[in-house]
C-alpha cells in the first residue's frame, strides 16, 4: 500500500494533515491515549472491576437475596475481564510483545495483574505517537483498545450497548451510527465522515404517517 497524497486516518477516515502521523489523526491518537490512561492505575477502570464482581453490584441486575436458587457467586463477565488472558490484559500484552519486536515496548510479566496492566499501558502510551506513524496495524490496535475500554466502562457504569442513531447524509442516505462510531463512509455517495462530522449530520426525520 502506498500512501496517497490525501492519506486518511485509518480509524476515522478523516483526511490527514501533513503534520499528523501516517496512520491516524491527532484526535484518534488522543482518544486511544485517553482510553489507555482510563484503564490503568489504582482508580482506573481495571482496578474498579473488582467492586463489580458480586452479583447485583453497582448497576447490574436485580439483587438476588431472597431467591430460592443459590446465587451465582461471581459475575463471570466481570471476572473474565480481570483474568490474565481476558479481553483486557490479553490483548494489551499481545501488543506489548508485538511492539517489543520493534524495540518500542518492554514486556514485563512480574507482579500482580494490576501491575501488569499498568506496565503494559505505560509502555504502550510511551510510544503511541511512534505507532500512529509507523505501525501498519495501528487501526487494529486502536479498535482493540476502544473495545477493552468500552467493556470495562460498561461494567462500571452499567451502561447498555450504544443506541443506534439514524442520521442523514446530504445525498439522502440514512446512516445508522452510534455515539461511538469513529467514522463511516456513506454507501450512497461515498463521502467519508469522521466522528465529529457524523455527529453534525441531521437526525433522520421520523416518517410521518399520512
Ligand atoms: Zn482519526
Ligand atoms: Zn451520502
Amino acid at each position: 500500500m502506498t500512501l496517497a497524497e490525501t492519506a486518511a486516518c485509518t480509524i476515522c477516515h478523516r483526511d490527514l494533515r501533513d503534520d499528523e502521523p501516517a496512520y491516524a489523526c491527532r484526535i484518534c491518537v488522543d482518544l486511544i491515549d485517553q482510553h489507555l490512561r482510563a484503564l490503568a492505575g489504582p482508580t482506573g477502570l481495571y482496578a474498579r472491576l473488582s467492586a463489580q464482581l458480586a452479583p447485583g453490584a453497582g448497576n447490574g441486575g436485580p439483587a438476588v437475596s431472597g431467591s430460592r436458587t443459590a446465587p451465582v457467586p461471581l459475575r463471570l463477565e466481570v471476572l473474565n475481564l480481570m483474568t490474565a488472558g481476558g479481553p483486557v490484559l490479553g490483548p494489551l500484552e499481545t501488543w506489548v510483545r508485538d511492539w517489543e519486536t520493534q524495540g518500542r515496548a518492554d514486556m514485563c510479566e512480574a507482579g500482580t495483574l494490576q501491575q501488569r496492566v499498568d506496565h503494559a499501558v505505560g509502555t504502550l502510551r510511551f510510544n503511541l505517537t511512534w505507532a500512529a506513524g509507523r505501525h501498519l496495524a495501528f487501526d487494529e490496535f486502536g479498535r482493540e483498545v476502544h473495545a477493552m475500554w468500552r467493556a470495562c466502562d460498561r461494567q462500571i457504569t452499567g451502561e447498555r450497548p450504544a443506541r443506534i442513531v439514524p442520521v442523514t447524509c446530504p445525498c439522502g442516505t440514512v446512516l445508522r451510527i452510534t455515539l461511538d462510531t469513529a467514522g463511516a463512509r456513506c454507501p450512497g455517495c461515498g463521502e467519508q465522515y469522521g466522528h465529529s462530522e457524523l455527529m453534525e449530520l441531521p437526525l433522520a426525520e421520523r416518517r410521518i404517517a399520512a
